[in-house]
């Protein structure tokens, strides 16, 4: 960016305090003349309602990231970025709701959501880099007072909740994005957790590694790796994104210790294409950071125009099945509304299971007999 020194750039508190914002912001990224008459603007017009429902928000760094690729939706960074009218006119699906897992009434105490027994997840803070258009907390970004755990009462409610529910053994820090908050707020938090000796595990989800490469200073991962077994899941959507700076906070996790994996959504018009999927899955890899789960587009309002259909997700991941290695992989899942938790979408390799034998798939179309007990042979039917 012009007159912007390196330092500044580098800086993520610089890229806080300048993230594009609101309608001006938009119009910053989109260049458009911010003495243009909004009132007279159709397309700009219509966009004011979308952020007035869902805010609009990205740091220089994502920005600067999306106008390399052009301005406009076949840029699949534009897509995730750039409001579109699409969000509140979208004919949404029948099971589309704000808050499609009921997390709010999976939270027995402000900030916790407790869904599976033996792990419990905690809003850090409703704060993000970047929103994202795809989000399903997207419903968090106008709500007035979000719970989050830098809310003190809240925080201490949710450890007290933690220490009692002795089932618990791994504990999500999760948003927003937890690393919006200051190194010295996640170590408070951190401290908390690990005093709860039950908790074995930790884990981050945070996307600014993506987004804010920059947050992943020195100082933080020096901090993070004082409190190991701490696992990080990123979201990259793109290898687009997989850039020398992402590159680098990555690898500073990596060095920390810090084991990296990643959360893809398939997402119309970013993602959903054989080739793209294999390049962020091998580009990952490539990185150092195993592809966990590949969503499909949970059912959440303001983001339905970005789901595919599952038949389109299986016939992707499995032409990949075979093209790339395993550690390439990730499930294809689909969280279920109504807090029914994930079903894993797959073409199923079991063709058939008949008098002791099952039948299976190989990659190249035929069928492989096998006995189901034994390990005699393998033959073609
Ligand atoms: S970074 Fe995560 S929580 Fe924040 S807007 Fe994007 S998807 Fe949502």
């Amino acid at each position: 960016m012009n007159g912007i020194s390196s330092y500044e750039w580098d800086d993520w508190k610089w890229q806080l305090a300048n993230s594009l914002k609101g309608i001006n912001g938009l119009k910053t990224l989109l260049n458009l003349d911010t003495d243009i008459d909004t009132d007279r603007c159709d397309a700009i017009d219509g966009l004011k309602e979308v952020i007035k429902r869902y805010p609009f928000k990205v740091s220089p760094y994502y920005a600067s990231l999306c106008r390399l690729y052009g301005l406009n939706f076949k840029n699949p960074i534009f897509k995730q970025i750039v409001p579109s009218l699409n969000e509140i006119s979208y004919p949404p699906h029948p099971l589309s709701s704000k808050d499609p897992f009921r997390e709010g009434e999976l939270s027995p105490v402000p900030s916790l959501i407790h869904r599976y027994s033996d792990r419990a997840l905690l809003l850090a803070t409703a704060q993000c880099a970047s929103y994202c258009r795809h989000c399903n907390r997207k419903r968090h970004w106008i709500e007035p007072s979000v719970p989050t755990l830098l809310n003190r009462r809240y925080r201490e409610m949710a450890m007290s909740y933690l220490a009692k529910n002795k089932a618990i053994r791994e504990v999500i820090l999760s948003g927003g994005d937890p690393f919006m908050l200051s190194t010295e707020s996640i170590k408070r938090i951190l401290s908390m957790i690990r005093a709860i000796r039950h908790i074995e595990v930790i884990r981050i989800g945070t996307r600014a590694p993506v987004t804010m490469p920059m947050r992943v200073t020195k100082g933080l991962v020096a901090m993070l790796k004082k409190f190991r077994p701490v696992w990080i899941n990123t979201h990259f959507n793109h290898p687009l994104e997989i850039t020398r700076e992402a590159t680098i906070a990555i690898d500073r996790l990596l060095c920390s210790g810090l084991p990296v994996s990643n959360q893809a959504v398939l997402l119309k018009g970013v993602n959903n294409s054989y080739e793209v999927l294999k390049g962020l899955f091998t580009g990952l890899q490539a990185i150092g950071v195993r592809p966990y789960y590949l969503f499909h587009c949970d059912p959440v309002m303001g983001a339905d125009h970005f789901r595919t259909t599952i038949k389109e997700g299986i016939d992707i991941m499995d032409r990949l099945w075979g093209k790339i290695g395993g550690l390439c992989m990730p499930f294809y899942v689909f969280d279920l509304p109504d807090a029914e938790g994930k079903a894993i979408l797959s073409q199923n390799h079991i063709i058939s299971r008949e008098n002791g034998y099952i039948y299976l798939k190989g990659m190249s179309g035929n069928v492989v007999k096998w006995e189901e007990k034994g390990h005699k042979q393998a033959t073609k039917k």
